[in-house]
């Protein structure tokens, strides 16, 4: 393909980044970093929701104190000068995909993946059977999952997956709320913690520890819960030959191990909930009439290829509870590739592609780009190449019509959609601060998306 080439050296060039993240917030700083280089640059980052920050506010576990933290760096990157936060706007729905090419010259996606892998077992949409990613937005306070969504009426929960999300999901459930009071969890979803009737936990991995995706220090914590005790059967810690030496070649899982084995056998110390961590055991069926009562599952074995195959040995674990955190994907936009077997959208480094072909001015970062994998961090490098793509791509790429920083605000305006720009974060932010005052504690979300939308006004 040959691209135009238009001398832009006088026009700043207009990215629109979609997601206001943490890889679209790395995206936009590599993007102002690049300023003196490439020219000016003036980039918008929309969101659906009128607060930034994606997952770090609605995924990073709200005891995860330090990890929140990041939001300090991120905050200075969408405090740039050259950058407009345009919150409360759905990219799909409010403004289509080639809407924005008549505004922006590179359209850069950073939408994470949002929807949840499915297991494909008999029950798992029966009452009781959730997705973590749920459970997750519901206790961070995320305005599409209300309050009343979880009653934890339950008293053994089941957790499918070993990554460090059914982590997170496992030491919630298993705190007191006295021990997550000093967090920003919503004033309902910590009365239902509160009244919480659960006293057993079972985490399930369907191959070995070898293969567990949790990491060591979120492993860790499990061990140090004031208010649970965590058990592993020894058996389950019986390493095959190949499963022996990767362990002995990796420092995470060498760390992972060792601390299973001090856990295994370990005698209960009688605090009021157990953490019962179980591994080559595969679901099978959730099972129950018209809510779920147990799980049934198949214990494995991993084969030469890390595979589990199924023994034919089942037996049934009792739960009224089931959260299911095998992974995300992502979700099709319209007027956008997607890969649907992976879940991702297909791209070269960052420059999304059809078939083979570049899309000129569409780019990915972040989970959609490379899928669900990686911590905070990780997505520095991942924007970074991507950001170098567009760069690379500047002086070829057709430039957008309507090139006014307010049209596309007037064409928004006129849709009705009711646009929150970073002062309207900042003002619900400064809400939720003193709202926290109020509780006694730092900060407490305000999770109804009427209530953001209303504090957003001031
Ligand atoms: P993950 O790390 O990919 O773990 C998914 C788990 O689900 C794996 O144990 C996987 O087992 C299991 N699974 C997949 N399909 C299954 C099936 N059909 N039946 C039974 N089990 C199945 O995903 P995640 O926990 O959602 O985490 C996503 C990313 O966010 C990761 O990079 C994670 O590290 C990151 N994260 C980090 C933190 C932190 O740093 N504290 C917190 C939360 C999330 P197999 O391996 O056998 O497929």
């Amino acid at each position: 393909m040959v691209w135009p080439v238009i001398d832009n050296t006088r026009q700043a060039l207009r990215v629109a980044v979609i997601g206001a993240g943490p890889s679209g917030a790395y995206a936009v700083q590599a993007l102002c970093n690049a300023t003196n280089r490439a020219g000016p640059v003036e980039v918008d980052v929309f969101d659906r929701l009128p607060t930034p920050y994606g997952l770090v506010r609605y995924g990073v576990a709200p005891d995860h104190v330090k990890m929140k933290s990041v939001i300090g760096s991120l905050r200075q990157m969408y405090r740039h000068a050259q950058v407009r936060f345009l919150g409360n706007v759905q990219v799909g729905q409010d403004l289509s995909i080639d809407d924005l090419r008549h505004y922006y010259d590179a359209v850069l996606l950073a939408v994470g993946a949002a929807v949840d892998r499915r297991l494909g077992i008999p029950g798992e949409d029966l009452p009781g059977s959730h997705s973590a990613t749920d459970f997750v937005s519901w206790y961070s306070g995320h305005p599409d999952v209300a309050p009343e969504r979880f009653t934890l009426d339950a008293t053994s929960v089941v957790v499918i997956g070993v990554g460090n999300v059914a982590l997170d999901v496992a030491r919630v459930l298993a705190k007191s709320a006295g021990e997550l009071e000093s967090t920003d969890i919503p004033p309902r979803v910590l009365d239902a913690l509160a009244d919480s009737r659960i006293t057993d936990i079972h985490i399930l991995g369907r191959r070995g520890p070898a293969q567990a995706k949790f990491t060591s220090k979120e492993l860790a914590e499990l061990g140090v819960l004031a208010n649970a005790d965590v058990t592993v059967r020894p058996e389950d810690l019986v390493l095959n030959d190949a499963d022996a030496a990767a362990v002995e070649d990796s420092p995470v899982l060498r760390r992972n191990l060792a601390t299973l084995r001090s856990w295994a056998g370990r005698p209960l110390q009688g605090r009021p909930r157990r953490i019962h961590l179980r591994f080559f055991a595969r679901p099978v069926e959730l099972t129950g009439t018209d809510h779920v009562t147990g799980i049934r599952v198949e214990r494995t074995a991993v084969d030469q290829a890390g595979n589990a195959v199924g023994t034919g040995q089942r037996d049934e674990i009792e739960a009224q509870l089931v959260l299911r955190s095998i992974g995300y994907r992502g979700r099709p936009i319209a007027g956008v590739p997607f890969d649907e077997e992976s879940g991702v959208v297909p791209n070269d480094g960052g420059r999304v592609v059809d078939g083979r072909t570049p899309v000129p001015g569409l780019y990915v970062a972040g989970w959609i780009k490379r899928g669900p994998t990686g911590i905070i961090g990780t997505n520095k490098r991942d924007a970074a190449e991507t950001v170098a793509a567009v760069l690379e791509d500047a002086p070829h790429l057709r430039r957008a019509a309507k090139r006014h920083r307010d049209a596309v605000l007037a064409a928004l305006h006129r849709r009705g959609v009711h646009v929150v720009p970073w002062e309207g974060w900042e003002a619900i932010d400064a809400a939720e601060l003193a709202l926290g005052a109020q509780f006694g504690r730092g900060r407490v979300k305000i999770h109804d998306r009427v209530e953001l939308l209303s504090a957003a006004r001031g």
